[in-house]
């Protein structure tokens, strides 16, 4: 198993640094791959990386919600989408996503298909646009 990030990422990056095996990394291009992504080939599946997260975008793999439902406020960001998210990663850079959405209190949100895409990006490589 692998523990997943999904659309509730918001590039933050502070799950990078307590990663014991360095298995998260930064998808790329930044522009098309607003996400970070987990190497489940190297993810030991310790859970370090969960409480890290501001936004609580990560879980392991065989709990990412298929009915998420939103506190209210916090932002998806996928392809298609067409709101703005502006805001500052744990190292105080900004990150500007130009693909999101901010999610209404109450509001489903199907997360599942955020495995595929991180399992995509490490078989099929950078660039790889499954979105
Ligand atoms: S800490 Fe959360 S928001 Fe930040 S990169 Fe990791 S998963 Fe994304
Ligand atoms: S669960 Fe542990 S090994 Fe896997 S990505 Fe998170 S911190 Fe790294």
């Amino acid at each position: 198993m692998t523990h997943i990030i999904t659309s509730l990422c918001l590039r933050d990056s502070g799950c990078v640094e307590v990663c014991p095996v360095e298995c998260i990394v930064p998808g790329k291009p930044q522009e098309q791959w607003p996400l970070f992504y987990i190497d489940p080939d190297t993810c030991i599946d310790c859970g370090a990386c969960v409480p890290e997260c501001p936004y609580a975008a990560i879980f392991p793999e065989d709990e990412v919600p298929a009915a998420y439902t939103a506190k209210g406020g916090e932002f998806i960001s996928r392809s298609g989408l067409t709101g703005h998210y502006k805001g500052v990663d744990h190292h105080g850079n900004d990150v500007v996503l130009s693909e999101a959405k901010q999610l209404a209190k109450g509001e489903i949100v199907d997360l599942s298909g955020d495995i595929k895409f991180n399992y995509d990006y490490f078989k099929k490589g950078p660039g790889y646009n499954a979105k």
